[in-house]
């Protein structure tokens, strides 16, 4: 089964909980567009090397679609398709005026150059042009992406269009547009979605334990963003290797290290455990924030955490999340608990459209309260309809996007 046939078994189950009208339901589970491109890079030795690209349009039912381009090897259609999908759930969930979409390209950034890296993104801007827009499609950061990417994307789009066009993409430096609060907003999300859970399963955080899967910008910022709500971190890992300390480990002082050495590594205080004694660590909550597909049938039965809150995308496979469910875990899923990443980004965007900028606090204070609100619908949607809170999150997503359905006349309701 690849990622899209499988990121549809809880949405079938929300269609199938909530009685979805099989009209609705078959627009629902089909991206409306996606767009494969090849784009020709000059490299730094004079050859032309082609690179692979794609956006895919999940929706753009309640919104222009909204989603991040990812720089990765894996990247392939069915990923794309499956990342678009998540984006139009995730941001109906939290109620944004957006569909959903996502890009990405198959390369290894970490193999380019500064300046083959630039070419490569001017030129995905150039073949995707067509289909995006500050009303169309608004890209953002994702995995090996960042505020330097958007920067020249924005730059190249703008040059397309012969207008300054901040609005066509988020996640920027706030010198062109950027929103504060917007790099730790996932992070915050996270951290806001996790503190909901604990408290519904009557854990304090001051007495609780912590495992963080990954260190880059989702899972650093969920570190520190969760230790300041005194909750000790006990483990963390990157792509180089997973550290433990029953003491607590201070994120803060993680991130100096990682910036000097370049993995959480040889952190002092710690010793050297694997990714799977990380996933099995005896803590209140597990965060999983690398990669898809991390907690999987065959390692599932074997977690002792009592909270997971998914900062990555689709880190939780479907025969896991049964597993799981048996097990008495609750499990914040993705759509919901990262959400807060498109959530600033949609503030940028709103900030850009009236090119008037908030303070920190009000970005974070908006967000805040946004996420609670989410975390609060779902929840009631899953004991409403006495599903797992994956399954709850679909039918809160799935409900708004129907009756935009019904309204735009897109079909004929029974
Ligand atoms: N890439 C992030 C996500 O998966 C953020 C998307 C955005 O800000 O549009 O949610």
């Amino acid at each position: 089964m690849n990622l899209f046939e499988m990121s549809q078994i809880p949405m079938k189950a929300a269609i199938k909980a909530m009685k979805l009208d099989p009209s609705a339901a078959a627009i629902i589970e089909n991206p409306e567009r996606t767009l494969e491109v090849s784009i020709p890079v000059k490299m730094d030795d004079g050859t032309v090397k082609v690179f692979i690209g794609y956006r895919s349009q999940h929706s753009t039912v309640m919104g222009p679609a909204k989603g991040g381009v990812r720089y990765h090897p894996n990247v392939c259609l069915d990923e794309v398709k499956t990342l678009a999908m998540w984006m139009t759930t995730k941001c109906a969930i939290a109620g944004l005026p957006y569909g959903g979409g996502k890009g990405g390209i198959i390369v290894d950034p970490a193999k380019l150059s500064r300046g083959e890296l630039e070419r490569l993104t001017r030129g995905w801007i150039d073949k995707v042009a067509p289909i995006i827009g500050e009303k169309k499609d608004i890209p953002a950061p994702d995995m090996n992406t960042n505020a330097q990417i958007m920067g020249w994307m924005m730059d190249e789009y703008s040059k397309i269009t012969g207008q300054f066009e901040p609005g066509f993409i988020t996640g920027k430096a706030i010198c062109v547009g950027g929103s504060l609060g917007r790099t730790a907003a996932t992070g915050r999300g996270v951290m806001t979605a996790a503190m909901e859970a604990l408290k519904v399963k009557k854990i304090n955080p001051k007495k609780a334990t912590c495992a963080v899967q990954g260190f880059g910008n989702v899972g650093s910022w969920t570190a520190k963003l969760i230790h300041d709500q005194g909750v000790t971190i006990v483990a963390i890992s990157d792509v180089y290797g997973a550290i433990y300390s029953d003491k607590g480990i201070d994120p803060y002082e993680l991130a100096k290290h990682v910036a000097k050495t370049g993995s959480v590594t040889k952190f002092k205080g710690t010793k050297a455990i694997s990714n799977e004694e990380l996933l099995e660590a005896k803590v209140d909550l597990l965060c999983p924030c690398a990669m898809e597909g991390q907690i999987t049938g065959a390692n599932a039965a074997k977690l002792n955490a009592k909270v997971i809150c998914e900062g990555a995308n689709g880190p939780t496979t479907p025969d896991a999340d049964a597993i799981l469910d048996k097990k008495g875990i609750f499990v914040v899923p993705d759509i919901l608990a990262n959400g807060g990443g498109v959530t600033v980004s949609y503030f940028e965007w709103v900030q850009n459209l009236y090119r008037y900028f908030w303070t920190e606090e009000e970005v974070i204070d908006k967000q805040v309260a946004l996420m609670r609100k989410a975390f609060k619908e779902v929840y009631d949607a899953s004991k409403e309809y006495k599903v797992d809170m994956r399954v709850g999150a679909y039918i809160s997503a799935i409900g708004r996007i129907n009756e935009a359905m019904k309204i735009r006349g897109m079909y004929d309701p029974k």
